[in-house]
């Protein structure tokens, strides 16, 4: 994998070389911030809600990217389930790039959405080379998930074992169950998200999409926001990626605690509410946004 990901990052340096020469802002100015990542659902987005997302952080977004940060929204929906629900609640306000499935990149041109090529098509023949490896692991779990479980057992064109549980509880016993079957330390993820599961590579995952958005762009993590509430958000709400990490009340309790041992801030309002206290937070410390 490392060699893979050598290879990709390899390619695409020519063009990093000539991001870097058009820019004007130096990577190191202090208390700058670049780049703001958020996950979807209970996060920015809440159905129960009423706005779903608050338009008072609806604003701030777009006042952050009128002054140049970049905007990527991270999460497990694929683009189309997304934007059913992010373009009647984002009172016209447009990320600058969505990051799906946990792994794939669009990026904003013209008011639509177009596929990042070349990183799309590096995770995609990571996955299919992964799945194919490990078939028949991957169809004897699909087999013990069914025989032991009224869940949803299917395949789609992102993991051939995905998995709607019919409780959280459910999906925390067979998230027990699915890590013994599978090397914890290999290259095979099993990716939760409330009662929603995939599997996934190891070495992709939230942290690695927005590691490469700033790659794109030269932006260092400490000009980075992230923002995250369940166990899929875990690998992108590290120091390593974002250094200035935010989790809402209403976040998973594991989550809670390896934001606050990042240093990061937990909020005391659940989703959107509690990303803007995050956001406001960080405005009242003097971080600027800039391009
Ligand atoms: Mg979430």
């Amino acid at each position: 994998m490392t060699t893979q990901l050598s290879r990709y990052h390899g390619k695409a340096r020519s063009i990093k070389k000539r991001v870097m020469s058009d820019r004007i802002v130096s990577d190191q100015t202090p208390g700058s911030i670049r780049l703001l990542c958020t996950d979807f659902d209970g996060t920015l987005f809440d159905h129960t809600s009423s706005p779903c997302i608050p338009m008072e952080l609806l604003k701030h977004i777009a006042e952050l990217q009128r002054q140049g940060c970049l905007w990527v929204v991270n999460t497990g929906r694929e683009k189309d389930y997304l934007l059913e629900s992010l373009t009647p609640h984002g009172n016209g306000v447009q990320p600058d790039y969505l990051a799906t499935v946990e792994r794939e990149l669009h990026y904003l041109q013209r008011g639509q959405y177009e596929p990042v090529i070349a990183w799309n098509n590096h995770v995609e023949q990571v996955h299919e080379a992964l799945f194919l490896e490990h078939r028949d692991l991957l169809n004897e779990i699909g087999e013990w998930i069914k025989s032991n479980f009224d869940a949803q057992v299917y395949a789609d064109p992102f993991s051939p074992v995905c998995l709607i549980a019919n409780s959280v509880n459910d999906a925390l016993a067979i998230k027990k169950k699915v890590i013994d079957m599978i090397d914890p330390t290999g290259p095979l993820a099993w990716v939760c998200n409330d009662i929603y599961a995939r599997f996934s590579h190891s070495a992709i995952h939230k942290g690695s999409v927005l590691a490469e958005v700033a790659r794109r762009h030269s932006i260092a993590p400490n000009q980075i926001v992230a923002a995250g509430d369940h166990f899929n958000d875990l690998p992108m709400l590290k120091c390593q990626y974002a250094q200035h990490l935010i989790v809402p009340s209403n976040g998973m309790q594991e989550v809670i605690e390896a934001v606050s041992r990042e240093k990061g801030f937990v909020a005391s309002s659940p989703a959107g509410a509690g990303l803007m206290q995050g956001l406001s937070r960080l405005d009242s410390l003097g971080y600027r946004a800039t391009q």
